[in-house]
């Protein structure tokens, strides 16, 4: 998925998710691309198997084992998946069919890593030559914790590819500093997992980049974004994330976020918004229709697939009927909507 054009993505949702026709689907499949993949902070807070996405081919055998279930929680992320595409959804949460590590979403990965270890050190040392001292080796801890990364590189027997694709996670490191000052935050969170079950049953659950409380107890959360910052009218759709978010911390502290930050590295741009009740209950609705077609399409196997231009970032073009392709076998036992079967 490479980091490239801001891509509409203001495509019609399914139609059995009315409400969730409101807002459109995140900003760009850059972004997509580019968000923290949150392997190891996920694997740390026990979050499902099936929220994860990048699977090493090593393990799809392993995999294959194991008994599919049916989705029990939403994230943004896989949110964004059922909204862009049903069947990009199926493959890659009931399915989990491995998908290539991008070099966009890994050094999104990468720098978020070192903004957040920045934040070790004192106030004072927090600076961009600090910063990118840190990349070389959290760059070898990713490589570590997630070997298949390393396949990135694997044909670059000079280094010269690897050279120029770090280069560019310190530019981005870098601009952070035209944006933010971190000598003058001290956050109150980084990479906090968030889960929260709504009246309804529904799960929901997701990484934030950082939280800052302010002495006065209002809260601000914050995302960083290595892609670049959407047009104007596709804003909406980029703060869908956020205000999952926003409505998650509400959920669980009973505080509404005074404000809401995009950070977009790619372009230097910050997004701020600042929700009110109104939002989060709108957001809780669109979620809630959008969990109801999923559940459907959960028990009935039917996962339509929505050609858009972002099928040109998709890893399952082979099994896309959009392409010639055919599915898997479906995993799950297929009854009427509202049956026992699942
Ligand atoms: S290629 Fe396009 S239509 Fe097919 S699964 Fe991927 S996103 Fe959906």
């Amino acid at each position: 998925m490479p980091e490239a054009s801001s891509e509409p993505a203001a495509e019609p949702v399914p139609a059995t998710a009315p409400e969730a026709a409101a807002e459109p689907v995140p900003a760009t499949a850059p972004e997509a691309a580019a968000e923290p993949v949150p392997a190891t902070a996920s694997e740390a807070a026990g979050e499902a198997v099936a929220e994860s996405v990048a699977v090493p081919a090593s393990e799809v055998a392993a995999r294959a084992e194991r008994v599919a279930v049916a989705p029990t929680s939403l994230s943004p992320s896989r949110a964004s998946d059922f909204m862009q595409c049903p069947l990009l959804y199926r493959f890659r949460v009931i399915d989990r069919l491995p998908e290539k590590p991008s070099e966009a979403a890994t050094r999104g990965t990468l720098v978020h890593a070192v903004l957040e270890r920045l934040f070790d050190a004192p106030a004072g040392e927090r600076t961009a030559p600090r910063a990118k001292a840190l990349i070389p080796g959290q760059w070898d801890r990713l490589r570590e914790n997630r070997p298949e990364v390393g396949e990135l590189f694997a044909d670059d027997p000079d280094g010269a590819r690897m050279a120029g694709w770090l280069a560019q996670a310190e530019r981005l490191v870098e601009r952070w500093f035209t944006l933010e000052d971190p000598t003058r935050l001290e956050p109150a969170e980084r990479e906090l997992f968030v889960e929260a079950e709504l009246e309804s049953g529904l799960r929901l659950r997701g990484i934030i980049d950082r939280v800052d409380v302010a002495p006065t107890g209002e809260v601000r959360i914050v995302d960083y974004k290595t892609g670049k910052a959407p047009r104007p009218e596709y804003a909406e759709g980029a703060l869908f994330q956020m205000k999952f978010y926003a409505l998650v911390v509400w959920r669980l502290k009973r505080v509404i976020p005074r404000r809401l930050q995009l950070v977009y590295l790619g372009s230097g741009d910050v997004l701020t918004y600042d929700p009110v009740l109104a939002d989060l209950e709108r957001v809780e609705r669109k979620l809630h229709a959008l969990w109801e077609a999923i559940r459907q399409a959960t028990e009935t196997g039917n996962w339509r697939p929505r050609p858009t231009r972002l099928c040109g970032w998709c890893d399952h073009q082979a099994h896309c009927p959009e392409f010639g392709g055919t599915p898997p076998p479906y995993p799950l036992p297929v009854g009427a909507p509202g049956s026992d079967t699942v």
